[in-house]
């Protein structure tokens, strides 16, 4: 019942002369798939020409980061008011480069989370898990922590608009993603927690997706668990016809 939902997150690789042509390709490709949702992030500067590239198609155009004010003397940053007035849908919010190399907090992934709601916007909230932790329990306390801290005065009204993504910073970038198994456990104690937070048809709506090294050759055995209704994609997802594959494979 949830559908499922491919993402790419370009990060920093593409140039505006490059988006255009992406979308282009894979937008007609995508008639194919209408069980499945599409998202393309990409960074501040790609989005307009996105945006324009996406018209009338069913792609939808996210940013990879967001400022939690909607307006004001904060140079450098990005309006989520910005975003949703130029047709951005969605956010990634907390990846676990922003978390690793820009210092975010969880107390400013759930301000961004809140920001994004408040202006129409769809967060994708990256859980990340940086250490290697020892027990099972400090593992699951990790990630609770982290969904509960993002997910805090979130409207249960808005929660439909709420995506999380489980994006452990080992299986970023390595080539190795987490087994489907082991992602599972994690996914659902995400789920559960977000059970706890709002209630059980809450948790069962919303979509949880898994980020880390997928390619087609890992893709399909992680969708086919239970809870992993997503996957956020990097380095696979740069190449318009592997794109196109793992949607197929989500379908
Ligand atoms: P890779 O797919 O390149 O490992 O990146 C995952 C990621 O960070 C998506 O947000």
């Amino acid at each position: 019942s949830r559908q499922p939902i491919v993402v790419a997150n370009w990060k920093m690789n593409k140039l505006p002369s490059e988006a255009e042509g992406y979308i282009q390709e894979v937008a007609p490709k995508l008639a194919k798939y209408p069980n499945v949702d599409t998202v393309l992030a990409g960074q501040d500067v790609l989005l307009n020409a996105m945006v324009s590239a996406a018209k009338g198609t069913s792609v939808c155009i996210g940013a990879e980061n967001v400022y939690w004010e909607d307006r004001g003397a904060y140079t450098g940053e990005t309006s989520p008011a910005a975003l949703a007035d130029l047709g951005i849908q969605v956010v990634i919010i907390g990846h676990s480069e922003r978390r690793n190399y820009f210092r975010e907090t969880d107390e400013m992934v759930n301000l961004k989370t809140l920001a994004a709601l408040r202006n129409g916007l769809m967060p994708i909230i990256a859980i990340d898990e940086a250490v290697q932790l020892e027990s099972e329990n400090d593992h699951a306390h990790w990630i609770v922590n982290q969904v509960v801290e993002s997910l805090k005065g979130v409207a249960i009204a808005d929660l439909g608009r709420v995506m999380l993504a489980y994006e452990p910073t080992a299986a970023i970038g390595s080539g190795q993603a987490m087994g489907p198994e082991i992602t599972q456990k994690s996914l659902r104690i995400i789920r559960q927690t977000v059970a706890d937070m709002f209630g059980q048809p809450a948790a069962d709506q919303m979509r949880i997706l898994y980020g880390g090294s997928v390619k087609p050759t890992n893709a399909y055995e992680l969708l086919a668990q239970p809870d992993i209704d997503g996957v956020l994609v990097g380095d696979a997802a740069l190449d318009a016809m592997t794109f196109i594959e793992l949607v197929s494979l989500a379908d």
